[in-house]
């Protein structure tokens, strides 16, 4: 089966990825810098002596988050330009319908349709199924 999308589109889509991976790169790198702060890690080493667990090492758990939010869509985004080069790109993944061009300019790492993403969604939101 093959993507609906021109040699042009997926130019494009190529460039956009690449450019997205470059800015998400710089931003983990950027927090990864604040992690390594000093002032923080004496922080860090004091809780971990003393079990002062206090709202600074909230806040470190929340730049954690947000790191591992970049690095979640990092890995999407690779996984996006590894199907560019292959095959599958702008396909599905749950239903291998095509997914609309207008979409992936949206977003270029969108792995599944609008109606499969909003299921995966929908199910998310209730958690894992009781029965499977
Ligand atoms: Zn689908």
């Amino acid at each position: 089966m093959t993507a609906p999308l021109t040699d042009a589109e997926r130019r494009e889509l190529t460039a956009a990825l690449r450019a997205r991976r470059k800015t998400l790169r710089a931003e983990i790198a950027a927090k990864l810098e604040v992690q390594d702060n000093p002032a923080l890690m004496g922080l860090r080493n004091r809780m971990e002596e003393t079990d002062d667990w206090a709202v600074a090492d909230l806040e470190t758990a929340l730049d954690i988050a947000e790191i591992s939010r970049d690095a979640g869509e990092l890995r999407d985004v690779d996984a996006a330009l590894a199907r560019l080069t292959g095959d599958g790109y702008g396909e599905c993944t749950e239903c291998g319908g095509p997914i609309p061009y207008a979409r992936l300019v949206a977003n270029p790492s969108a792995a599944r349709c609008i109606a499969c993403q909003e299921r995966a969604e929908a199910a998310q939101r209730r958690g894992p199924p009781a029965t499977l």
